[in-house]
């Protein structure tokens, strides 16, 4: 591909005139087919597909992605382009018998963007292109209907001043709704030919006053400008977003796709529809969708008319019900994958516009997934590509039970499923009203938060209702992200519920809630239940999710383990199929309410003795859980982080002594407890650091307060000499974090095997156990084959690695990320998903090292990355023996590491790679 800076004087003749931009569909056969999604992109392959396939698809042609991308280089298309254009447009026209926008039965074309991978995010269709002040008049004539004729007329305006001039929307819709109101009219419907004459000539003059020209007359000068607005809609904001959280490629381009229209808003025997070949929301083997009759276009999706449900059909048309199940049966077969489809009815016969692979929830995939190996469509081999790893979270969240959904009861199917699973609650308009409602006992009262948007100054309402529901904002919006990290259900953006906070009032489909009022949400779906419904708790042991980790897990090469502090968490990664502890942050155990002042106690001395009788204290309640955490694994390895964070973290904070300091000091001067705010003030300064991530913490603790790591080893050793006198086995992996030398690791290693060696002698017995390194600095990585010579294994603590690797600070970064991302500077958030080039070419050269002076040496890695598939694909690829990630993550690390393996194997194109 050439480069986006070529200077104006060379783009004359850009391309060969070789090139072929446009693709014809139509008459029984198509230049493309179903796997040129890079040059049609996804829709375009479908209508090319379908068309060889014989399958009634209105023709057209397809301008490729080349085009786009020219368009991106230099604002225009070639000549080529426009000729290629024209030719196909001949070729359109003779095959209809009509010519465009032109004569007694004019041409009209939807024009229509379509990616390779499907994107909401961009340009909508302009539908009843080639529409002026002649041909709609033709159009009245020869349909008999000027009504419809009319109609379509004033939506072309209407779509085409939006989407090409850019001008708003309710600029439109002020025109509409005052005719309503003038001809007193409910529906859209209810607007008469005339009336709508007068919308025409009002909408003329919003297009002459906003974009500062007349609508256009000519057709071919509506088409090109439509063509080039699909193309610049490739590059606006929503699309850039939407292809940063899916993490596709801003180089690709759009294509475009000309299509003769067929009516579904010709009368009664007329309607359009989508639907699914499956249920994409439980999986069953069932047709799913709505159709709407006399309808065009979105209007069945635009909750302007309710929908009716697409076994409807079968009575009203039941021909052309048969014929879609067959056509939509065999598009299944064919693509070997369910498909979500749609199709327009004009005067009784059926058209198909659309066909795709289907999106559906993790529940779904993995029972559609196995339903098709079942009927001998696919392989169980590709039956494993078909799960995305992420979507498995939803097999650990309760749901709500679908016999228990009634059609009518669902409010709106179409929110932004931001936070998996299932709530159930009573409506609250305000945070503080949850906290209240919510009730302050264990067992709290079931709350849902109803916003139009949550802020940070939600959270505490957040946290006690069961669910969170917003009417704006997206994927990536307040609720939907802090949600998602509560692991809370949420359904964000639901554009047909109408929020007033201030009457205290939700409306949605006409109808009114209000605080109090009973409603179920559907996280994993988007959907929205009015009523109180019955949920199904998660369970691992779900059948099919066995199934489908059973045909993936022998891929798998690498282990995975679960970060966990605690025992309880310990026994849940079990549960989910966790091989062992990767991380188990021992600072966690410190922080608990009855240790923190033992803890302080340590820190606050100012002598080796005090510190010492300080540490005695905790030593018991570390060992305690060390052995729960050894009881729990059984034998399996259990990896155990001496203290890592900076002492002042177990202090209390700065300001607040000062305040407290100064309030006693005005009522109570002569309180003892001043003396002692005053002494730990003091402390809290001596340990103040500029840049504590930089500064006391890591083997620098373990270094300066030997007592420290001594207790440690004395708790982590004592506990698995107990538990195996129990019987019970054990494998103690003691880590020391954040080395950068040999000398650090001699160091504290030396301290941890010295311990050791005493308890076995006093315990008369000893354990199996490894002492090794957290590697988190770029030095270590540079120099892990002299760490090896010492650690006996390595994690890998990419959060720090990355931290120190881009010199970014993890808690800092949002101030720079949202700007890197959307000028393209980073593609992710390199905390989210490992950056293979830099951080992970460290990690490699660490293995390769590490590996050189210890082969066999046990590498893995702990951390958010962990559990991401992306990053866990990069592990196995550089030949980790595990990845370890919290409890929840664990069957999604899985998956990921098995579909690694069996990429590798089965050399399945693709991978997570991009
Ligand atoms: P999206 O990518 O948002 O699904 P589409 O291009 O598929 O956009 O079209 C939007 C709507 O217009 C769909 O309901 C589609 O069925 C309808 N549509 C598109 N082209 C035509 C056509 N040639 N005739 C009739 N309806 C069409
Ligand atoms: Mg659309
Ligand atoms: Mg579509």
């Amino acid at each position: 591909m050439a480069t986006t800076t070529l200077p104006e004087t060379e783009i004359v003749t850009s391309k060969k005139p070789s090139t072929k931009y446009v693709y014809f569909f139509g008459g029984g056969k198509a230049d493309g087919n179903g796997k040129m999604k890079d040059e049609l992109g996804g829709k375009g392959a479908g209508l090319a597909e379908m068309t060889n396939a014989a399958l009634p698809v209105p023709p057209g042609f397809t301008i490729q992605t080349e085009a786009c991308r020219e368009f991106m280089r230099h604002n225009q298309v070639s000549g080529e382009v426009d000729r290629q254009m024209e030719e196909a447009l001949k070729h359109l026209e003779e095959l209809q018998g009509q010519k465009l926008g032109k004569g007694e039965n004019p041409l009209l074309v939807s024009v229509r963007s379509g990616a390779k991978f499907s994107m909401p995010g961009m340009m909508d269709t302009i539908l009843n292109l080639g529409l002026n002040d002649q041909s709609v008049e033709a159009l009245a004539k020869r349909t008999n209907n000027p009504r419809f004729a009319y109609d379509s007329y004033r939506r072309l305006i209407q779509m085409f001043g939006n989407v090409v001039l850019e001008i708003e929307k309710a600029e439109f819709e002020k025109v509409f709704d005052a005719k309503k109101k003038q001809r007193k009219a409910k529906l859209d419907t209810d607007l008469d030919a005339k009336a709508l004459q007068g919308v025409i000539t009002e909408y003329k003059k919003v297009v002459k006053k906003h974009a500062k020209r007349d609508f256009p007359q000519d057709a071919h000068e509506q088409l090109v400008m439509a063509r080039d607005a699909v193309f610049r809609s490739w590059n606006n904001e929503r699309a850039g977003h939407y292809r940063r959280i899916n993490n596709i490629s801003d180089d690709l381009g759009t294509a475009v796709n000309v299509q003769a229209m067929v009516f579904g808003n010709l009368g009664d025997t007329s309607g359009t529809g989508v639907g699914f070949t499956r249920n994409p929301a439980t999986g069953n083997k069932e047709f799913y969708g709505e159709f709407l009759l006399n309808a065009q276009g979105e209007d069945v999706v635009s909750g302007v008319r309710t929908p009716v449900h697409i076994l409807q059909l079968e009575k009203i048309m039941p021909e052309v019900y048969n014929q879609l199940r067959e056509i939509t049966t065999r598009l299944e077969k064919h693509y070997r994958d369910m498909q979500d489809f749609e199709f327009t009815i004009q005067d009784g016969k059926l058209y198909m516009l659309q066909t795709r692979n289907g999106k559906r929830t993790g529940r779904a995939a993995v029972r559609v997934a196995i339903q098709m190996v079942e009927e001998g469509l696919i392989t169980k081999e590709e039956a494993i590509f078909r799960v995305e790893p992420n979507q498995l979270y939803d097999f650990l969240v309760p749901r709500l039970d679908e016999n228990d959904i009634r059609p009518e009861n669902v409010l709106t199917d179409k929110g932004l499923p931001a936070s998996p699973g299932a709530a159930v609650g009573q409506i609250v308009f305000t945070a503080d009203e949850a906290v209240e409602k919510a009730g302050h006992g264990a067992k709290k009262n079931p709350v849902i938060l109803v916003r139009g948007e949550t802020t940070p100054e939600d959270i505490h309402g957040m946290e006690v209702a069961v669910g969170i529901l917003t009417s704006r904002g997206g994927m990536t919006s307040h609720a939907a992200v802090v949600t998602r990290g509560m692991g809370k259900c949420c359904v964000a953006g639901a554009g047909e519920v109408q929020v007033d906070e201030h009457a205290r009032e939700m409306r949605v489909k006409g109808q009114v809630f209000k605080d109090g009022d009973w409603i179920s949400l559907d996280g994993t779906t988007g959907r929205v239940m009015k009523g109180k419904l019955k949920t199904v708790d998660a369970s691992q042991d779900d059948p099919e999710l066995q199934t489908l980790m059973g045909w993936a897990e022998p891929f798998r090469k690498i282990g995975v383990r679960a970060n966990a502090d605690i025992p309880r968490d310990a026994i849940q990664a079990r549960a989910f199929g966790a091989e062992g502890i990767g991380l188990c942050r021992t600072e966690h155990m410190f922080f608990a309410e009855k240790r923190i002042p033992h803890m302080r106690a340590m820190i606050m001395a100012d002598n080796e003795k005090d510190r010492r009788a300080a540490l005695k204290k905790l030593l018991p309640m570390q060992r305690e859980d060390f052995a729960g955490l050894f009881r729990a694994m059984a034998g399996l390895p259990v990896t155990i982080r001496l203290l890592d964070p900076p002492l002042h973290e177990f202090l209390p904070k700065r300001e607040e002594l000062m305040v407290e300091i100064a309030v006693l000091q005005a009522t109570k001067p002569k309180s003892p407890k001043l003396k002692e705010l005053k002494k730990i003030l003091r402390r809290v300064e001596e340990l103040h650091e500029f840049n504590p991530m930089l500064g006391h913490r890591g083997c620098r603790l373990g270094i300066t307060y030997p007592e420290i790591t001594e207790m440690q080893a004395r708790a982590i050793i004592e506990a698995a000499v107990a538990v195996e006198k129990e019987d019970v086995k054990t494998h103690a992996e003691v880590m020391i974090p954040l080395t950068a030398t040999l000398k650090e690791m001699q160091n504290q290693a030396a301290i941890v095997r010295r311990v050791a060696d005493e308890v076995f002698k006093e315990k008369g017995k000893t354990v199996h156990y490894l002492v090794g390194t957290m590697i988190e600095l770029p030095r270590a990585c540079l120099i892990a084959g002299e760490i090896a010579k010492e650690a006996e294994f390595f994690s890998f603590g990419t959060n720090d690695l990355t931290q120190t690797t881009f010199g970014f600070s993890r808690d800092d970064i949002n101030k720079v990320l949202p700007t890197y991302l959307a000028e393209g500077i980073l593609k992710q958030d390199p905390f989210a998903v490992i950056d293979r080039e830099g951080v992970g070419e460290l990690v490699r050269i660490g293995i390769e090292r590490g590996r050189k002076t210890r082969p066999g040496l046990e590498v893995g890695i702990c951390g958010e990355h962990g559990g991401d598939p992306s990053s866990v694909e990069f592990c196995h690829q550089v030949g980790m023996d595990y990845v370890a990630c919290s409890p929840f993550r664990v069957l999604t690390a899985r998956l990921a590491a098995a579909q690694a393996g069996a990429s590798e194997k089965l050399k399945v194109e693709g991978g997570r790679t991009k």
